[in-house]
């Protein structure tokens, strides 16, 4: 088909996720037929810079030989076998790897397709566990006001983002929201006010899902190890389990490999899925402590009832070892800090250049939210702002008005600089300059 055709079909048959069709707009579709590097290529072969890992997922960049042979190579074994009442290898060989890199304690993984799922997951074991201790007054959860934890019901109501979650609020269960900062300088009188949250609500609570460090979807906000650390050791200490949710920031995205480690605490439950196959396949692992296991021995109905199909699948479970073995043997880890510093550099005079039009700039690690200010009459200028760059050969997406960077780990420096510079000369066009 020629590009024409493409997106005709496309606009006959294809059902776009988070996309209004009414909008002209979605119609125009970029059709991207290969990759390479941190760059996608489009059906007439142009190439664009892939600003946000095609939604983060893309750690080591497209079509990494390492991982491309990995793939290759489990096709010559097996492509698919259920994990239920079966094993095999490498999904074992997997398992064995997170739990020896991700936080003290961690070490069942429990595998499923999305960070969704993972989520999912979580909030089912942590009810469950409770339950089965006996203490059966603990089903509520806590969560940040403004999260995003996925898009199945669990998750959704757990999650905070109105737009996305209102219209559903009649099948979901109540979650009780406490406030987090947008960025680290409103952070000491919230802690407060989320302590004494769960004071009210301790005994009643299952679990806490937090995103740690940055709420991504809800915008790039940001917080410091030091507002989250009090509020999950507390909540700890009142018998609720704690869910770290770094299906975003996990895989170096914060400057460290999990951001648990900057907060300085290991969850009960680790959910894990973006960056843990480079973007392949869809695979994703809710890890678990032994105690939560433990709490799952015993009767026929303490099993954990919940499964799906494509379970650990093993072409998925090949492209995350393959990623693993990226992150031990290359020293993508150590040169992070040097990528945020060029990005910080980069981005340090945008709200200097465009007064009236970036608001601020927040960032942890590689990841960035540059935070425009909209007049009333433009209602999508996060949106048009990443139309513009897009036809300066730069792929970004923009979360309301604030348009995020989180390129792959290992985009380099003048790659880096091309990202931001791209969103400045769009923003100094007289179009975008406020008036
Ligand atoms: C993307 C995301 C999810 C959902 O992952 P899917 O694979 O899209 O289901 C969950 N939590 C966070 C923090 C995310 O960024």
């Amino acid at each position: 088909m020629t590009r024409d055709q493409l997106v005709k079909t496309d606009n006959r048959h294809v059902w776009h996720p988070f996309t209004q069709h009414a909008d002209p707009e979605a119609s125009e579709h970029l059709v991207i037929a290969g990759g390479e590097g941190c760059e996608l290529i489009d059906v007439d072969g142009r190439r664009y810079l892939d600003g946000v890992s095609s939604l983060w997922v893309s750690v080591f960049g497209h079509r990494h030989p390492v991982v491309d042979a990995a793939v290759r190579k489990q096709l010559d074994a097996l492509a698919h076998s259920t994990m239920l009442g079966l094993t095999h290898p490498i999904a074992i060989e997997l398992a064995e790897r997170l739990a020896a890199i991700t936080p003290e304690g961690l070490n069942r993984v429990f595998y499923s397709d999305s960070g969704s799922t993972a989520v999912e997951v979580a909030l089912k074991m942590a009810f469950q566990w409770h339950q089965q201790q006996g203490d059966t007054r603990r089903n509520r959860f806590v969560a940040l006001r403004d999260a995003y934890h996925g898009d199945t019901i669990g998750s959704v109501s757990v999650g905070g983002i109105d737009l996305f979650h209102a219209v559903y609020r009649p099948l979901l269960f109540d979650a009780v929201h406490v406030e987090a900062p947008l960025h680290r300088e409103d952070e000491a009188a919230l802690v407060q006010r989320a302590l004494d949250t769960l004071e009210e609500v301790g005994d009643q609570v299952a679990a806490i899902v937090v995103e740690p460090l940055v709420q991504g979807a809800a915008g790039m906000r940001m917080h410091s190890p030091d507002f989250l650390r009090p509020i999950v050791q507390r909540a700890r200490d009142l018998g609720a389990l704690v869910v770290f949710d770094e299906v975003a920031v996990g895989f170096g995205r914060t400057g460290t490999l999990f951001a648990a480690e900057q907060v300085g605490f290991a969850p009960d439950f680790l959910c894990l899925a973006k960056g843990l196959t480079n973007g392949y396949l869809p695979l994703a692992v809710t890890m678990a402590t032994d105690r939560v296991f433990e709490g799952f021995l015993g009767p026929a109905e303490h099993t954990f009832f919940h499964g799906h199909t494509y379970t650990g699948n093993p072409l998925a479970c090949a492209a995350a070892l393959a990623t693993l073995d990226l992150f031990r043997d290359t020293d993508v880890m150590a040169r992070l800090a040097g990528n945020a510093a060029v990005l910080r550099d980069a981005c340090a005079s945008l709200v200097a250049r465009h007064p009236g039009r970036v608001r601020e700039v927040r960032q942890t690690g590689t990841m960035v939210g540059i935070d425009l200010v909209a007049r009333p009459d433009e209602p999508r200028l996060g949106r048009e702002v990443v139309l513009a760059c897009r036809e300066r050969g730069v792929i970004l997406r923009n979360l309301g008005d604030v348009v995020v960077l989180m390129p792959p780990l290992v985009m380099p420096h003048d790659q880096l600089r091309a990202l931001v510079a791209a969103v400045d000369t769009v923003l100094a066009s007289p179009r975008f300059t406020p008036t």
